[in-house]
């Protein structure tokens, strides 16, 4: 019976692909991609010739049923975004939902995403953790912060380099200054690096320098003491 596969992609190093992932994008019918220049590199990097159509955020409602329509006819089709795994703070749920209602087998291949290596690299205890990704850019952001200043599981989010500095001065405004974070940037990559220490040591840091690269803050949730 044909399904839909989600296939993660790397996060930086191209050598982060499972074997099975290769096969899979061999062998399926047509492959979904969220850019598909960046996703020429990556096939082309393994020799996997393949039709490629682009599926973003921008066309994801549009396309969602022709898409559907496609599998129940028989196609087997691979979705990948630009890294990591597909859904995660990335499109792929609308496309999930919809075939699980037309009761389509779906899978999702074990494989890179940004937010596990940050947070075990973290050393903040891992046990129990709450992936928020990215934060609402102005609408929602405070009563989002408020609630999670409570929240006592470790906290992920995903941040750009632009704004890393005033998200570490609206968590030590919401979290405290002195609750443990750490910041992972350029995961897999040369120069990947993890600061770690309280949200005021953090903050002064990202205020002082500018660092560049794609970025996961980890945040240890509220204690006794915090
Ligand atoms: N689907 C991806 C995943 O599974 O992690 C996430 C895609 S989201 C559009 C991109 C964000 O993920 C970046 O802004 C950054 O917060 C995080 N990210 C992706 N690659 C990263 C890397 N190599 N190092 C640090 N953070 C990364």
């Amino acid at each position: 019976m044909s399904k839909l596969i989600l296939v993660p992609t790397p996060i930086g190093n191209l050598e982060d692909i499972t074997l099975r992932a290769i096969r899979i994008l061999k062998e399926v019918d047509l492959i979904l991609a969220e850019d598909t220049r960046k996703a020429s590199v990556l096939l082309k990097h393994y020799n996997i010739s393949k039709k490629v159509l682009s599926y973003h955020s921008y066309n994801e409602h549009n396309n969602v049923s022709g898409i559907v329509n496609k599998i129940i006819e028989g196609l087997n089709i691979a979705l990948i975004t630009d890294a990591g795994t597909p859904g995660i703070s990335d499109p792929g749920f609308l496309l999930v939902r919809e075939c699980i209602k037309s009761s389509i087998s779906v899978e999702c291949l074990p494989g890179p995403t940004a937010f596990i290596p940050a947070l075990v690299v973290s050393g903040i205890p891992c046990n129990s953790f709450v992936f928020i990704g990215f934060l609402p850019v102005k609408k929602g952001l405070s009563s989002l912060l408020k609630s999670l200043s409570s929240e006592i599981r470790t906290m992920i989010f995903y941040e750009s380099p632009r704004r890393i500095s005033k998200t570490l001065d609206v968590f030590c405004e919401y979290f405290g200054e002195n609750r443990k974070a750490s910041v992972s940037r350029e995961l897999t990559k040369i120069y990947e690096q993890t600061y770690r220490g309280s949200l005021k040591e953090l903050s002064i840091l990202f205020k002082n320098t500018t660092f560049k690269g794609e970025m996961v803050i980890v945040v240890e949730g509220k204690t006794a003491g915090s």
